[in-house]
């Protein structure tokens, strides 16, 4: 719950002396005051959700207190008002507390008893603030939850149906080569492999985009990965990258991570297949590392590559932002995917780069849980 001092208050006290003194107390005690003389002045401060607390004298020159005190409440309903009363008249705080004051102090109480006062009322109206906030933040949720999911829908459906009409125009291409070929110009089966390249990368986009649309999701249970697994796993999947380009990929000692082992592996895997393919012309090393860092383990991809200016390091983790044209083929979402992946892990990731020099890649992943400790001894067979 937010501090108490989070409440303002208004006071409003036709004696300057008494208003200063009233201040005094409780801008020592950490409280912001906007002090007025009378109910005119106090009123052309108000506004709804500006004051917490008002303290209000029952007798101003201008206005009536009981009469301030519906004003407050008809502006801002849940400020909490209490009666600062000096004629210590019963009737009129019975009055004031019937038209929905907090409640009342006597003006020459001590400094201790206002406090009190005052910070039982702070705390009445910052805890409505308090649940105001819990409630518009659980709507809040629930809204982005039903929009992530509209988009995922949103998302798949689209993917389905531009597949399709991908489909037709490939295969379409490939027909017309295969019946027609020996009849068309050579100019003319130029046109069609541009076509059938270019929707071969649309099918790239989409199946990528779908990729990070899901994310969010997961489809594997989070549990304990061993990393040496994913990283095979990842060798595996890019051998022809990594021959073609004759890398050398050096391991550290990795250790288990809590995660999800399907995401871990597109996260690895996009990383090192960056740093393969963004190579310059010396022979390619790739370096995977890890540190202990608090309860998370921080990994660093680094390459000797053609590396990125500092200006680029935000902008490549947005979808679809590359920094070079067709010489590096790919469709700019692999960064994009491994920041989503890292974020729903709750890690963090960033890089370190030169440009002519490589680059190195960090991301923070949670450390497994603990295995079991052991038996005690006795127990042991
Ligand atoms: P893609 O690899 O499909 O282009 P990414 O989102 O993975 O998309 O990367 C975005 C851009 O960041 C790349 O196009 C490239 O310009 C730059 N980049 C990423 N990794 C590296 C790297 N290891 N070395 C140099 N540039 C890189």
């Amino acid at each position: 719950m937010p501090s108490e001092k989070f409440a303002r208050i208004l006071a409003v006290e036709d004696s300057a002396a008494e208003l200063r003194l009233l201040t005094d107390i409780l801008e020592e005690d950490g409280f912001q005051v906007i002090g007025c003389t009378s109910a005119t002045e106090a009123i052309r401060q108000l506004e709804p959700g500006r004051f917490g607390v008002g303290v209000v004298d029952l007798l101003l020159p201008d206005l009536d207190g009981i009469a301030l005190l519906q004003e407050i409440l008809k502006i801002d309903p849940d400020v909490r008002v209490i009666i600062y009363t000096g004629a210590s008249s019963f009737d009129s705080v019975k009055e004031a507390l019937n038209a929905g004051a907090f409640g009342y102090i006597e003006k020459l109480s001590d400094p201790g008893e206002l406090l009190r006062h005052v910070h039982r009322a702070a705390r009445a109206r910052v805890g409505r603030y308090a649940a105001d906030l819990e409630a518009a933040v659980a709507k809040r949720t629930e809204e982005l939850a039903r929009s992530n999911q509209e988009l995922q829908a949103f998302a798949s459906v689209v993917a389905h149906d531009l597949r399709s009409p991908l489909l037709t125009i490939s295969g379409y291409c490939e027909i017309l080569v295969e019946e027609f070929g020996l009849q068309l110009p050579q100019g003319a089966i130029e046109y069609l492999d541009h076509i059938t390249l270019a929707a071969g990368r649309m099918g790239r986009l989409i199946d990528d985009l779908l990729d990070y649309s899901r994310v969010g999701r997961g489809r594997d249970p989070m549990r304990a990965v061993d990393l040496h697994a994913v990283v095979d796993q990842v060798r595996a999947n890019l051998d022809a990258a990594i021959r073609d380009a004759d890398a050398k990929i050096e391991v550290e000692r990795l250790p288990a991570v809590r995660g999800d082992q399907t995401q871990l592996i597109q996260l690895f895997q996009n990383l090192v297949g960056n740093a393969v393919k963004f190579r310059d012309t010396r022979p390619v090393v790739v370096r995977i590392r890890c540190e202990a860092e608090g309860a998370m383990h921080r990994f660093a991809i680094a390459d000797n590559g053609i590396g990125i200016a500092p200006k680029d390091f935000e902008r490549i983790f947005l979808v679809f932002q590359r920094l070079h044209g067709k010489e590096y083929p790919g469709t700019g979402i692999g960064l994009a995917l491994c920041q989503k992946i890292v974020e729903r892990h709750g890690g963090r990731i960033w890089l370190e780069s030169q440009p002519g020099q490589g680059s190195t890649f960090y991301f923070t992943l949670p450390a497994a849980d603990p295995l079991p400790a052991p038996p005690p001894i006795n127990d042991r067979a």
